[in-house]
């Protein structure tokens, strides 16, 4: 009998990650690609055909029932990605060129949301009408669901916790304005902390290796663990930040629990202790509310080509 899969994309900014998922949520194939951003976005669908091609020129039991795709700066409403960061694309129409490629319907969200549909579809959030997934990378993102739906807004822009401003006098952010949560909680924020505390504390050996290249997260939190007062400093600075954040978007929202995703999620506790306090110190009603912060339990890069594919196969 022949079995339906939906493939599931999440295009990053440095590599792209595929999958071929049923609807029960197995990954029966996945494999990561280099993005090649430079090039035209032509180059990335030529190589992802081919590798739909060899996909089930060896598995012939399977037949294809759709595409999603998470992309940063995708938008659900127009099949468009606009001006993606890290990315020379420009704005492209990127479901009516999979639609030409490969004949099959095709649906589009940014790469937060995908993460919060992967969350929701086959995650923690199974049970969960209310939260929020945040994704901390290289930026901080957010994929809200709210009574159950995914908030798009009027437009499809909806979500975009990491430009809250906590601070209107604060770090001036890439978007222009001033302190944007994503100016502090992010791999680009936690780089400008350690480079200001460096300023104060230039002899400092930890502070030196840190800021010499993209953030290790691995060895900030090693030194956490082995309770460095400038690892644990970095730390509570950031989750102080994120609480604020969090409070303003649970005022609003009043989530059952914020669900953390991507590269700096794996601190855990090391953030989520501070944050909690700070967000306890900012909400309303603060004794009435127990919200949840958590690590989102999907493997690496699973969350994204997961939520893709529920695009399709929750339609
Ligand atoms: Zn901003």
């Amino acid at each position: 009998m022949e079995k339906s899969v939906v493939l599931g994309i999440d295009i990053g900014g440095t590599n792209t990650i595929y999958g071929f998922v049923t609807r029960g949520g197995t990954i029966v194939f996945h494999d990561e690609i280099p993005t090649n951003g430079s090039k035209p976005i032509s180059d990335l669908i030529e190589r992802i055909g081919d590798k739909i091609k060899e996909f089930f020129s060896k598995n012939r039991e399977y037949s294809l029932n759709g595409i999603g795709i998470g992309a940063p700066n995708g938008n659900h409403y127009t099949g468009m990605i606009q001006s993606p960061p890290n990315l020379s694309w420009g704005c492209i129409d990127i479901v009516s060129l999979f639609k030409e490629k490969m004949h099959c319907e095709t649906l589009l969200t940014n790469d937060a949301n995908a993460a919060a549909l992967g969350e929701k579809s086959f995650g923690l959030a199974k049970h969960m009408d209310d939260f929020v997934v945040v994704t901390l990378g290289t930026g901080l993102g957010s994929g809200i669901f709210s009574s159950g739906k995914l908030l798009y807004g009027h437009d499809g822009f909806a979500g975009e916790m990491g430009h809250i401003s906590i601070d209107f006098n604060g770090r001036l952010c890439n978007c222009g304005n001033r302190g944007c949560l994503e100016a502090y909680v992010s791999a680009t924020g936690i780089k400008n902390t350690i480079q200001k505390l460096l300023e104060k504390d230039p002899q400092n050996t930890l502070l030196q290796t840190l800021c010499k290249d993209n953030i290790d997260g691995f060895l900030l939190d090693k030194s956490y663990d082995k309770g460095n007062e400038t690892a644990i400093k970095i730390y509570h600075y950031t989750g102080e930040k994120l609480g604020q954040g969090l409070a303003l978007l649970a005022n609003l929202l009043s989530p059952e629990a914020f669900i953390f995703y991507g590269g700096f999620s794996n601190a855990g506790e090391r953030i989520f202790a501070s944050a909690r306090k700070s967000m306890k110190h900012n909400l309303i009603n603060s004794s009435e509310k127990d919200i949840k912060l958590i690590q989102s339990g999907l493997a690496k890069g699973q969350a994204g080509i997961l939520g893709a594919a529920s695009l399709i196969w929750t339609k």
